[in-house]
Protein backbone atom coordinates (compact mmCIF):
# COMPACT_ATOMS: atom_id res chain seq x y z
CA UNK A 1 0.00 0.00 0.00
CA UNK A 2 1.60 3.36 -1.20
CA UNK A 3 1.64 5.72 1.77
CA UNK A 4 0.18 9.20 1.04
CA UNK A 5 1.94 12.07 3.11
CA UNK A 6 -0.46 13.34 5.99
CA UNK A 7 0.23 16.38 8.51
CA UNK A 8 1.25 15.01 11.41
CA UNK A 9 -0.59 15.37 14.57
CA UNK A 10 0.33 15.70 18.26
CA UNK A 11 -2.33 15.14 20.80
CA UNK A 12 -1.49 15.86 24.97
CA UNK A 13 -3.79 13.54 27.01
CA UNK A 14 -3.96 15.61 30.30
CA UNK A 15 -6.28 13.38 32.02
CA UNK A 16 -7.64 14.73 35.59
CA UNK A 17 -4.64 17.12 35.78
CA UNK A 18 -4.00 20.13 36.57
CA UNK A 19 -6.33 20.92 39.96
CA UNK A 20 -7.02 24.22 39.18
CA UNK A 21 -8.18 26.42 36.31
CA UNK A 22 -5.35 28.73 36.92
CA UNK A 23 -2.53 25.90 36.22
CA UNK A 24 -4.66 24.88 33.08
CA UNK A 25 -4.37 28.27 31.87
CA UNK A 26 -0.57 28.60 32.60
CA UNK A 27 0.55 25.02 30.75
CA UNK A 28 -1.76 26.02 28.16
CA UNK A 29 -0.47 29.53 27.48
CA UNK A 30 3.39 28.03 28.03
CA UNK A 31 2.69 25.30 25.40
CA UNK A 32 1.42 28.48 23.19
CA UNK A 33 4.85 30.87 24.24
CA UNK A 34 7.06 27.70 23.62
CA UNK A 35 5.65 27.19 19.64
CA UNK A 36 6.39 28.90 16.50
CA UNK A 37 4.09 29.00 13.39
CA UNK A 38 3.24 25.52 12.42
CA UNK A 39 3.17 24.50 9.22
CA UNK A 40 3.21 20.72 9.56
CA UNK A 41 1.71 19.53 12.40
CA UNK A 42 -1.76 20.21 13.77
CA UNK A 43 -1.40 19.72 17.61
CA UNK A 44 -4.57 19.18 20.41
CA UNK A 45 -4.62 19.54 24.17
CA UNK A 46 -7.06 17.21 25.41
CA UNK A 47 -8.09 18.68 28.91
CA UNK A 48 -10.48 17.91 31.76
CA UNK A 49 -13.99 19.25 30.40
CA UNK A 50 -13.79 21.92 33.14
CA UNK A 51 -11.62 23.93 31.28
CA UNK A 52 -12.44 23.43 27.97
CA UNK A 53 -14.55 26.96 27.24
CA UNK A 54 -11.75 28.64 28.78
CA UNK A 55 -9.05 27.66 27.20
CA UNK A 56 -10.76 27.91 24.21
CA UNK A 57 -10.84 31.44 24.18
CA UNK A 58 -6.98 31.58 25.19
CA UNK A 59 -5.70 31.08 21.50
CA UNK A 60 -6.64 29.47 18.43
CA UNK A 61 -3.20 28.73 18.00
CA UNK A 62 -3.77 24.75 19.12
CA UNK A 63 -7.01 22.95 18.79
CA UNK A 64 -8.99 21.30 21.89
CA UNK A 65 -9.90 17.99 22.83
CA UNK A 66 -11.98 16.43 25.04
CA UNK A 67 -11.80 13.12 26.37
CA UNK A 68 -14.54 11.43 26.62
CA UNK A 69 -18.46 11.93 25.93
CA UNK A 70 -21.42 10.55 26.29
CA UNK A 71 -23.40 9.13 22.92
CA UNK A 72 -26.72 10.28 23.56
CA UNK A 73 -28.53 13.86 22.88
CA UNK A 74 -29.81 16.21 24.92
CA UNK A 75 -31.42 14.85 28.14
CA UNK A 76 -31.84 12.57 31.32
CA UNK A 77 -28.11 11.47 31.38
CA UNK A 78 -27.28 13.19 34.51
CA UNK A 79 -23.37 14.10 34.82
CA UNK A 80 -22.77 13.03 31.04
CA UNK A 81 -21.36 15.80 28.26
CA UNK A 82 -22.53 15.24 24.85
CA UNK A 83 -20.57 15.64 21.88
CA UNK A 84 -23.10 18.55 20.21
CA UNK A 85 -22.35 20.37 23.77
CA UNK A 86 -18.24 20.47 22.97
CA UNK A 87 -18.96 20.92 19.19
CA UNK A 88 -20.90 24.51 20.55
CA UNK A 89 -17.74 25.53 22.39
CA UNK A 90 -15.20 24.98 19.67
CA UNK A 91 -13.82 21.94 20.31
CA UNK A 92 -13.00 19.79 17.48
CA UNK A 93 -11.58 16.66 18.64
CA UNK A 94 -12.08 13.97 21.51
CA UNK A 95 -10.29 10.84 22.79
CA UNK A 96 -12.20 7.68 23.20
CA UNK A 97 -12.21 4.34 24.04
CA UNK A 98 -8.54 5.69 26.12
CA UNK A 99 -7.60 2.15 27.79
CA UNK A 100 -8.14 3.96 31.38
CA UNK A 101 -12.04 4.30 30.53
CA UNK A 102 -11.99 0.90 29.12
CA UNK A 103 -10.35 -0.23 32.78
CA UNK A 104 -13.66 1.62 33.76
CA UNK A 105 -15.97 -0.68 32.69
CA UNK A 106 -16.24 1.06 28.51
CA UNK A 107 -16.31 -1.59 25.86
CA UNK A 108 -16.20 -1.50 22.02
CA UNK A 109 -19.48 -1.29 21.27
CA UNK A 110 -19.85 1.75 23.94
CA UNK A 111 -16.75 3.43 21.71
CA UNK A 112 -18.04 3.11 19.20
CA UNK A 113 -21.50 4.54 20.04
CA UNK A 114 -19.45 7.33 20.49
CA UNK A 115 -17.32 7.39 17.63
CA UNK A 116 -20.86 7.90 15.62
CA UNK A 117 -21.63 10.73 18.01
CA UNK A 118 -18.84 12.84 17.58
CA UNK A 119 -18.73 12.10 13.96
CA UNK A 120 -22.24 13.26 13.75
CA UNK A 121 -21.58 16.74 15.67
CA UNK A 122 -18.21 17.25 13.58
CA UNK A 123 -15.72 16.46 15.97
CA UNK A 124 -12.96 14.18 15.15
CA UNK A 125 -12.88 10.89 17.27
CA UNK A 126 -9.55 9.79 18.33
CA UNK A 127 -9.76 6.04 18.77
CA UNK A 128 -7.59 4.36 21.40
CA UNK A 129 -7.11 0.62 20.07
CA UNK A 130 -4.23 -1.20 22.19
CA UNK A 131 -3.56 -5.39 23.81
CA UNK A 132 -3.62 -5.36 27.44
CA UNK A 133 -0.42 -7.41 26.95
CA UNK A 134 2.09 -9.21 24.22
CA UNK A 135 1.50 -12.88 24.44
CA UNK A 136 3.43 -15.69 22.57
CA UNK A 137 1.00 -16.86 20.49
CA UNK A 138 -0.15 -13.53 18.92
CA UNK A 139 -3.42 -14.01 20.20
CA UNK A 140 -2.83 -10.03 20.51
CA UNK A 141 -3.43 -9.77 16.96
CA UNK A 142 -7.21 -11.07 17.27
CA UNK A 143 -7.70 -8.91 19.94
CA UNK A 144 -6.85 -5.43 18.13
CA UNK A 145 -8.39 -6.62 15.19
CA UNK A 146 -12.00 -6.72 16.98
CA UNK A 147 -11.62 -3.68 18.78
CA UNK A 148 -10.79 -1.75 15.49
CA UNK A 149 -13.69 -3.42 13.49
CA UNK A 150 -16.43 -3.06 16.79
CA UNK A 151 -14.91 0.45 17.06
CA UNK A 152 -15.64 1.75 13.85
CA UNK A 153 -18.73 -0.62 12.94
CA UNK A 154 -21.45 1.11 10.77
CA UNK A 155 -19.04 4.02 10.47
CA UNK A 156 -19.47 5.49 6.83
CA UNK A 157 -16.82 5.28 4.52
CA UNK A 158 -16.32 8.61 3.47
CA UNK A 159 -15.85 9.13 7.20
CA UNK A 160 -13.65 6.92 8.21
CA UNK A 161 -10.49 9.57 7.05
CA UNK A 162 -12.30 11.79 9.43
CA UNK A 163 -11.18 9.11 12.37
CA UNK A 164 -7.98 9.32 14.06
CA UNK A 165 -6.50 5.65 15.27
CA UNK A 166 -4.31 5.73 18.33
CA UNK A 167 -2.08 2.70 18.49
CA UNK A 168 -1.52 2.60 22.70
CA UNK A 169 -0.32 -0.61 23.89
CA UNK A 170 -1.74 -0.66 27.38
CA UNK A 171 1.35 -2.34 28.33
CA UNK A 172 3.32 1.13 27.57
CA UNK A 173 0.86 3.74 29.32
CA UNK A 174 1.14 6.04 31.89
CA UNK A 175 3.10 5.41 34.93
CA UNK A 176 3.23 1.45 35.58
CA UNK A 177 4.44 0.49 31.62
CA UNK A 178 6.70 -2.22 31.62
CA UNK A 179 8.06 -0.14 28.58
CA UNK A 180 7.65 1.62 25.63
CA UNK A 181 6.81 0.11 22.26
CA UNK A 182 9.57 -0.16 19.91
CA UNK A 183 9.43 1.73 16.55
CA UNK A 184 9.28 -1.64 14.57
CA UNK A 185 6.43 -3.29 17.08
CA UNK A 186 4.49 -0.24 16.01
CA UNK A 187 4.99 0.07 12.17
CA UNK A 188 4.21 -3.58 12.55
CA UNK A 189 0.56 -2.71 13.75
CA UNK A 190 0.27 0.07 11.77
CA UNK A 191 0.30 -1.69 9.10
CA UNK A 192 -1.94 -4.11 10.53
CA UNK A 193 -4.68 -1.84 11.54
CA UNK A 194 -4.44 -0.37 7.77
CA UNK A 195 -5.12 -3.43 6.27
CA UNK A 196 -8.01 -4.17 8.48
CA UNK A 197 -9.26 -0.82 7.43
CA UNK A 198 -8.83 -0.84 4.14
CA UNK A 199 -10.23 -4.29 4.01
CA UNK A 200 -13.49 -3.34 5.39
CA UNK A 201 -13.50 0.55 3.73
CA UNK A 202 -11.17 -0.01 0.90
CA UNK A 203 -7.83 1.03 0.04
CA UNK A 204 -8.53 4.53 -1.43
CA UNK A 205 -10.30 5.77 2.00
CA UNK A 206 -7.70 5.13 4.54
CA UNK A 207 -5.04 6.63 2.53
CA UNK A 208 -5.53 9.70 4.10
CA UNK A 209 -6.71 7.87 7.56
CA UNK A 210 -3.59 9.28 10.59
CA UNK A 211 -2.43 6.56 12.85
CA UNK A 212 -0.64 7.83 15.85
CA UNK A 213 1.63 5.82 18.72
CA UNK A 214 0.77 6.40 22.14
CA UNK A 215 2.72 5.11 25.18
CA UNK A 216 5.43 6.41 27.27
CA UNK A 217 5.98 8.98 24.31
CA UNK A 218 8.87 11.79 25.41
CA UNK A 219 11.13 14.02 23.32
CA UNK A 220 13.85 11.32 23.22
CA UNK A 221 11.95 8.89 21.38
CA UNK A 222 9.42 10.66 19.09
CA UNK A 223 11.93 10.19 16.08
CA UNK A 224 11.95 6.94 16.04
CA UNK A 225 8.58 6.39 15.89
CA UNK A 226 8.16 9.13 13.31
CA UNK A 227 11.21 7.84 11.30
CA UNK A 228 11.28 4.22 11.49
CA UNK A 229 7.61 3.92 12.89
CA UNK A 230 6.14 5.91 10.31
CA UNK A 231 3.96 7.91 12.68
CA UNK A 232 1.60 9.56 11.82
CA UNK A 233 1.99 11.64 15.51
CA UNK A 234 1.80 10.90 19.02
CA UNK A 235 -0.83 10.50 21.77
CA UNK A 236 1.24 11.90 24.71
CA UNK A 237 -0.08 11.77 28.59
CA UNK A 238 2.48 12.61 31.19
CA UNK A 239 4.98 14.54 28.77
CA UNK A 240 1.87 16.87 28.05
CA UNK A 241 1.81 18.31 31.50
CA UNK A 242 5.13 19.93 31.08
CA UNK A 243 5.05 22.56 28.61
CA UNK A 244 8.75 22.16 27.63
CA UNK A 245 8.95 18.78 26.72
CA UNK A 246 5.61 19.02 25.16
CA UNK A 247 6.79 21.93 22.69
CA UNK A 248 9.74 19.80 21.82
CA UNK A 249 7.90 16.77 21.08
CA UNK A 250 5.38 19.17 18.82
CA UNK A 251 9.10 20.89 17.45
CA UNK A 252 10.79 17.88 16.82
CA UNK A 253 7.52 16.55 14.57
CA UNK A 254 7.02 19.54 13.02
CA UNK A 255 11.37 19.67 11.63
CA UNK A 256 11.22 16.36 10.88
CA UNK A 257 12.10 15.64 6.95
CA UNK A 258 11.88 19.47 6.78
C1 LIG B 1 -1.91 8.21 27.46
O1 LIG B 1 -2.42 8.45 28.55
O2 LIG B 1 -2.63 8.14 26.46
C2 LIG B 1 -0.48 7.98 27.40
C3 LIG B 1 0.04 7.60 26.28
O3 LIG B 1 0.23 8.20 28.55
P1 LIG B 1 1.83 8.24 28.72
O4 LIG B 1 2.39 9.08 27.60
O5 LIG B 1 2.05 8.88 30.05
O6 LIG B 1 2.31 6.83 28.66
Amino acid sequence: MVKKTVKKIIVGNWKMNPATSKEAEKLFTNIIKFLSVLKKTDVVVCSPYIYLDKLEKISKKISLGAQNTYAGDAGAFTGEVSAEMLGNIGIKYVILGHSERRAMGENNSDVNKKVKSALSSGLVPIVCIGENERDENHEYLNFVKTQTEECLDGISKNMIADVIIAYEPVWAVGNSAQRKATAEEFREMSIFIKKILSDKFGVKMVESLRIVYGGSVHPQNVLEFLGDGGADGMLVGRDSLDSHKFAEIVKITESFNK
